[in-house]
């Protein structure tokens, strides 16, 4: 077979935003994760907003890339019908420093492209968010903060790209990355995949990636950030995405609606070197609370329901590392920090555009289509199991299987069944909701599990959180031109 034209080692939004760009081509391309699905590393633990950039620094890359990921959301939200709301934001500064702070804030945000900044008294701020604590100095309003569903934000970009031919392979961790003089050879443990142009868009391992591909040396280190996630009743409490006054080291934490219909608090950053660290800690647990409960003292009697920790990939530098060595036919992304989510789709047209100058040839691809159909249900509107019309053409919709987010086995079927199945809880968890309610898989799980066994033909024993026990002998998915 003939090689890849690209292979992207790393399937997170940047890795498969690039997919979705090289998709326009007619070009080969591939995309390899060592997860069995989709957004299993940094881009599932975020805080889900869609950011304006008006906090960047001036003149960076990072800065340019978000302003463009900002209004290219605008538009692939609703043609990839993912869920994108917004409730603007607002800085709120609760000391007299931090007041002093918020011109210069509105001052960077005009030189970053966001002119629509406005300084407000503390009284507009607490009339706009009578919860806040009485503390409140003044704020700075930002209207075009959004909030996005981070997993859609993923797979739909996916799907998009595996709808035009981009081909997945997910269970494959690439272990050796053979550099040819034509070529990489990229071995994981079940095949040798070939390709003219290598993309390390691996995250938090893009050193590693780096490292194998014979590339100078690359540090990412990780930065944990610690969430936790209330109830729905508390979302009752907030009208913008608050944010604190951000520091040198990070954005603060935040207290964000969530397109689900929850409230976020969070993150923490607290610099590590352990990049499997996924562990709440004590320490992180507290800080989140007591930050919280400052901002918003009716938090305290609010219910939570989850938790999780995602890991900044904390590159050498300050800006985004973005490399392509057309001698070596090599890209290299690293330390797409805190906003990679926001610029992934910029980030993918940065790189196709360096890639055509590096000499790749980009002739339209005229199966593409840049919309996806839309999903039987998404974040913000109506079950299928409320529409008795939909209910009596398939019954399947009326069977609900997860009650607390009124998730019914046809979504689960859909799930399962799409460009790229989901073929874990994890994976059926991103696209349905299923699980993620108030008691959180404790009534659900065993009906998914039955489900999920049934749909994969394996035993019901063999299925774990994530994946098969036996994933990656036995059942890498490949998609689009391959088997499945
Ligand atoms: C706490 C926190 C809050 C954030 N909040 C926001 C926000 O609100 N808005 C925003 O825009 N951004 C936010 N971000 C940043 C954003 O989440 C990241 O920039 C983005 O998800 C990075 O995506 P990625 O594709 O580069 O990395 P990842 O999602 O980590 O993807 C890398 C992939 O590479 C794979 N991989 C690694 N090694 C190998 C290998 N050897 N073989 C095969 N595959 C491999 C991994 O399995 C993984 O799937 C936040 C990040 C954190 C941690």
């Amino acid at each position: 077979m003939e090689p890849f034209d690209v292979l992207i080692v790393g399937a997170g939004v940047v890795g498969c935003a690039l997919a979705r760009e090289l998709a326009r081509y007619r070009l080969r391309v591939g995309v390899v994760d060592r997860e069995a699905d989709v957004a299993e590393g940094t881009s599932k633990a975020n805080s889900a907003i869609v950011h304006t950039g008006f906090d960047a620094k001036p003149g960076s890359l990072e800065s340019r890339l978000v302003r463009r990921g900002h209004a290219l959301w605008t538009e692939l939200a609703p043609a990839l019908h993912v869920t994108l709301e917004r409730p603007g934001a607002l800085v709120v500064a609760v000391s007299d420093d931090q007041l002093a702070a918020l011109e210069a804030l509105r001052d960077n945000g005009r030189r970053n492209g966001v002119t629509d900044l406005r300084v407000l008294s503390r009284e507009e701020v607490l009339r706009r968010e009578p919860a806040l604590t009485c503390d409140v100095r003044g704020g700075l309003d930002v209207p075009g903060e959004s909030i996005i569903d981070p997993f859609a934000a993923v797979i739909a970009q996916a799907e998009n790209a595996a709808a035009a031919g981009v081909e997945f392979f997910l269970g494959e961790p690439v272990q050796e990355l053979r550099a040819q003089p034509d070529r990489y050879c990229a071995v994981t443990p079940r095949q040798t995949l070939e390709a003219r142009w290598l993309v390390d868009a691996a995250g938090l391992w893009s050193d590693e990636i780096a490292g194998l591909a014979g590339w100078r040396e690359v540090r990412v280190t990780p930065r944990k950030g610690e969430f936790v996630v209330f109830d729905k009743p508390a979302r009752r409490l907030v009208h913008h995405i608050l944010l604190p006054v951000p520091t040198k080291i990070s954005k603060g934490i935040l207290i964000a609606p969530t397109v689900f219909g929850n409230l976020l608090l969070g993150p923490t950053a607290v610099d590590g070197t352990d990049k499997t660290d996924l562990s709440l800690t004590a320490d992180g647990f507290s800080t989140l609370l007591r930050a919280g409960r400052r901002f918003l003292p009716a938090l305290q009697h609010e219910a939570i329901v989850a938790t999780y920790v995602g890991l900044r990939a904390v590159g050498a530098g300050s800006d985004y590392g973005i490399e392509v060595d057309g001698a070596r036919r090599l890209v290299v992304i690293s330390g797409i920090r805190s906003t990679g989510l926001t610029a992934s789709p910029a980030i993918a047209e940065e790189v196709v555009t360096r890639l055509r100058d590096a000499g790749l040839v980009l002739r339209p691809n005229p199966g593409y289509r840049p919309d996806r159909p839309a999903p039987a249900w998404r974040p913000g509107h109506p079950r299928p199991c409320a529409d008795p019309d939909r209910v009596a053409r398939a019954p399947a919709y009326g069977r609900v299987v997860c009650l607390c987010e009124s998730v019914s086995e046809g979504e689960i079927l859909d799930a399962m069944r799409s460009p790229l199945p989901a073929r874990t809880l994890d994976g059926i968890k991103k696209r349905t909701w299923a699980m993620a309610g108030r008691c959180q898989a404790y009534y659900c799980t065993a009906d998914l599990l039955v489900l999920l066994a049934r749909q994969r033909g394996v035993p019901l024993a063999s299925i774990t959180k994530r994946g098969v026990g036996s994933e990656l002998t036995t059942g890498p998915t490949r998609t689009a031109g391959g088997t499945r």
